[in-house]
């Protein structure tokens, strides 16, 4: 029996691609020993290209970002940082966090990159501790007067946590669109620290620069914090970096959602953290287009204690990640990624339009960046339910707490809808038109389901099945004309590894 690497070479004749190739070759491999796994992944092509993606924190990789992680660099321990590391053998670990570090630093100015970082809840960790490491000097023990930690008496141990832990952090609140990093209650960042949050404007939705001033000129925090999981705006960052000076506080900016359009040029002078902060921590698979993972930037000041994220909070590095890492910031440091940033905003700020032509009410009256939050009550839903006919028609967001939200964070008010996957894809601000009139056209389709005793329920919906079955009509023929990954026939690889 042949297997599905020569069908395809078969079959493909003279039309063989590399990337497809690539691909079947990988899930042949892959299938020998988990088949499920590979069935997995081409389940989730066709999940992916059946689906209007406007996830605001999603995006879709380039396969040359995608290939980079499917290979032996993932069997190597490389803790430490390049030619500081814990492990013999790290030569070729270093040139590739070398290359994606120093990728970092050009396409974003910075002084120091630091690529290691998982996630960007790891960034925000290794960023906190460094920071601290950097402005709370610790005791000796002799100082203390004892032999070991173990001797501390309570109230020596209180003042120690004091000093060093227990240090004010100053984020914008969770409610408000800040991220659970940024000190939120159920998170280990409130813990490390005592949060003390910062809001939006209850009228206008937005940031209230000297109110802002007023808090931390009062709190004095250790971090001002600024950056965003769910807020529409530009930030400025100028303006942060003057609290910042006034309070005495080290200014970081969690740049996670807007990397891409720093690196693209769109957020420039008083917009661009990298500029004014001290640190700046950033997620890679945003609207960066990268792989899943996160890095720092930093002044040269902190580097040192930036470079202690492993052993602080770390474990060894992942070496496939960081070379995809340094492809995707090579792809982001051209052209083409500046115009695509640029289009992201322009099809936000097209869609944001449309919403509104609809009647829909937006958070702030629009959007500066490349998500927006819909305040769905006008259509009598909660977000949970938007989002839930809103998948079923084949159209994926999420259903995002508005600031203040009476639903509370799990039902929400609201649903945040982006630009970064569709802008991929290449559609443009036509297109979405008629992705405002697909999800309006859902919305006013949906009615809350009832409870068993006939009351609305928060969480069930009745779609009208002649809505649903137009919605996914007009879904698909947008998608049609923008094939996710045309490289990859999709049809072949069901064939083959879908049993
Ligand atoms: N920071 C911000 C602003 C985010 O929006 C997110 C994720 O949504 C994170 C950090 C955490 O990133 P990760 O999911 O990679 O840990």
């Amino acid at each position: 029996m042949s297997t599905p690497l020569e069908n395809y070479l078969k079959e493909a004749g003279s039309s063989l691609n590399a990337a497809m190739t690539a691909y079947v070759a990988n899930l042949q491999t892959v299938s020998q020993v988990a088949p499920e796994i590979a069935a997995d992944v081409v389940n989730e092509l066709e999940n992916q290209r059946s689906h209007l993606k406007l996830v605001a924190s999603e995006n879709y990789c380039s396969l040359s970002t995608q290939l980079a992680m499917g290979n032996l660099l993932t069997d190597k321990y490389a803790e430490g940082f390049p030619e500081h590391r814990y492990y013999g053998g790290c030569v070729n670990i270093d040139a590739v966090e070398n290359t994606a570090a120093r990728e970092a630093e050009k396409l974003f100015g910075a002084d120091y990159a630091y690529v290691q970082p998982h996630s960007g809840a790891d960034a925000n960790l290794v960023a906190y501790w460094a920071i601290l490491s950097k402005t709370v000097e610790m005791p000796t023990l002799e100082e203390l007067g004892v032999k070991s930690l173990a001797e501390l008496s309570g109230e020596q141990f209180d003042m120690l946590r004091k000093r060093f832990g227990n240090q004010r952090l100053m984020g914008l609140d969770y409610s408000c669109g800040g991220h659970l990093t940024h000190g939120y209650k159920m998170n280990v960042s409130a813990r490390m620290f005592e949060s003390h949050p910062y809001g939006v404007d209850e009228k206008t939705g937005l940031l209230d620069y000297d109110a802002i001033e007023k808090q931390a000129m009062e709190v004095k925090p250790l971090i001002l914090l600024t950056g965003f999981s769910a807020y529409p705006r530009k930030i400025n960052f100028k303006r942060f970096r003057q609290i910042a000076d006034k309070c005495g506080a080290v200014l970081m900016v969690d740049m996670a959602h807007f990397a891409g359009l720093v690196a693209g040029k769109v957020f420039t002078g008083e917009y661009n953290p990298v500029e004014w902060a001290d640190v700046v921590t950033s997620t890679t698979h945003k609207t960066l287009r990268g792989p899943r993972g996160a890095l720092i930037l930093c002044k040269k000041e902190f580097t040192d204690y930036v470079n202690k994220g492993c052993p602080m909070v770390l474990g060894g590095p992942l070496g496939h990640v960081m070379a995809a890492k340094a492809v995707a910031l090579k792809e982001a440091n051209t052209q083409a990624y500046r115009d695509y940033a640029s289009n992201v905003v322009k099809n936000a700020q097209a869609l944001a339009k449309s919403c509104m032509d609809k009647g829909m009410i937006l958070q702030t009256g629009g959007t500066e960046n490349h998500l927006m939050l819909i305040d769905v009550t006008t259509y009598g839903l909660t977000g949970k339910q938007a989002e839930a006919a809103l998948f079923k028609c084949g159209v994926t967001a999420n259903a995002n707490a508005l600031p203040y939200d009476k639903n509370g964070a799990w039902w929400t008010s609201g649903i945040r809808i982006g630009t970064p996957g569709l802008t991929t894809l290449g559609m443009n601000e036509k297109d979405m038109e008629e992705v405002a009139s697909i999800i309006d056209l859902v919305l006013k389709g949906t009615k809350p389901g009832l409870t068993k005793e006939g009351k609305p329920a928060k969480g069930k919906i009745e779609l009208d099945p002649a809505v649903e079955a137009d919605a996914k009509k007009r879904v698909q023929s947008l998608l049609s004309k923008h094939v996710l990954y045309p490289e990859l026939d999709l049809q072949f690889l069901k064939k083959e590894f879908v049993k």
